[in-house]
């Protein structure tokens, strides 16, 4: 079968000659409806975050049950799944949780499929549990797939932050890209703050404001803290959500964020913040994220059911992957790219 395989730094290449596996025990093999193509995979293989393993891309993945192994039950062919992605034990307290983003055993573990295990990439896929898998009734596996990150990761983020997003405050959005585009459709559908977003190009702005941004500031202008405190006027930002985590992203955060407000850094743009007393809003929560639990993914499929958040799509097949790695690596990527079998 056909995959897209990392077999090292700024190394992936489409093969056609992956074996096809066969499920046994509690694993089950997946016809792969679509895999989504995250800025993460970026980290992977360009500055080589995942080191030492060759694997098969892809970690935002749905389709079709193929094949279940002997144990599995409650699944069968042709059932309409997404694979939840964090992969962890499945046994210790924040797993028995469903929060396997958060698993103990995370330090010792790969990341799941895709992050150092083999992904979706490709026509077949091995999930090594039934419980990773989520049904997704009547959406379609390759409009959902970017529901298992895209979605689940900014979901959980905001989340966390629900109790402060009320009406008379102020939320910023840094990154409207494959996350960012979808926060704003999650904090339009979840709340009733106000969204400033920012990027760096007006395309990006304007895309905000069409999914429910009241404002679009370009953070590259060197006085974008100051035209963001102009809209929120002296409360500042009650939570500032940084998809992109540059340095001078999250300085802007800091700039932006009110007093008691949440600070949240979901992107791994290896920024550093020097941290000082004074430098921060007393009683600001400063966090780093990571995706989010198997029960907030049903609740993202809540949503997308309803109608309440639209991944935008834009497909490719699998022999494009190296293409578009390219077009994400330079911002020509609007929403989210899957690649299709
Ligand atoms: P993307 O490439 O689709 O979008 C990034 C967006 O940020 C683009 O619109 C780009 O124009 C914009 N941008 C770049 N520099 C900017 C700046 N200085 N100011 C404002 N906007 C800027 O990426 P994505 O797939 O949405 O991923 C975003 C980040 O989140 C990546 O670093 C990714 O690795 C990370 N991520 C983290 C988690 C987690 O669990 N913490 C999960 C998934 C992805
Ligand atoms: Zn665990």
């Amino acid at each position: 079968m056909k995959a897209v395989r990392f077999f090292g730094h700024k190394d992936v290449r489409v093969v056609n000659d992956m074996e096809k596996p066969s499920p046994t025990g509690d694993e089950v093999l997946l016809k792969i409806g679509a895999a989504g193509v995250c800025h993460s995979d970026l980290h992977i293989i360009d500055e080589g975050t995942v080191a030492g393993a060759i694997f098969t891309l892809g970690h935002e993945n749905a389709g079709w049950v193929e094949e279940v192994g002997p144990s599995v039950k409650g699944f069968k062919k042709g059932d309409a799944v997404l694979v939840y992605g964090p992969w962890g034990c499945g046994h210790c307290k924040p797993c028995q949780h469903s929060a396997e983003n958060y698993c103990d055993h995370q330090s010792e573990l790969p990341f799941g499929g895709g992050l150092g295990l083999n992904g979706g990439m490709a026509d077949y896929m091995l999930v090594p549990s039934s419980r990773l898998l989520v049904p997704i009734y009547d959406l379609d596996p390759i409009i959902a797939a970017p529901l298992t990150d895209a979605a689940l990761t900014p979901y959980s983020a905001i989340k966390r932050s629900l109790h402060k997003l009320m009406p008379d405050e102020f939320v910023v959005v840094i990154g409207i890209g494959g996350l960012g585009h979808v926060a704003v459709q999650i904090l339009r559908a979840t709340t009733g703050a106000t969204i400033i977003a920012c990027d760096v190009t007006q395309d990006r702005l304007d895309f905000a404001k069409e999914l429910g941004a009241a404002y679009g500031i370009n953070s590259k202008d060197a006085d974008a803290a100051e035209q963001i405190k102009k809209i929120t006027g002296i409360k500042k930002a009650k939570v500032v959500l940084d998809f992109v985590g540059a340095t001078s992203t999250i300085e802007l955060g800091a700039k932006t964020v009110s007093l008691d407000g949440d600070l949240t850094i979901v992107g791994l743009g290896g920024g550093n913040f020097q941290y000082n007393m004074m430098e921060l809003p007393f009683g600001v929560s400063m966090t780093n994220p990571y995706w989010g639990s198997r029960t907030e993914l049903m609740e993202v499929i809540g949503l997308a059911r309803q109608q309440k958040i639209h991944i935008n799509i834009e497909k490719y097949k699998l022999d494009q992957a190296l293409e578009v790695y390219d077009k994400l690596r330079n911002g020509k990527i609007k929403g989210r790219a899957v690649l299709i079998p």
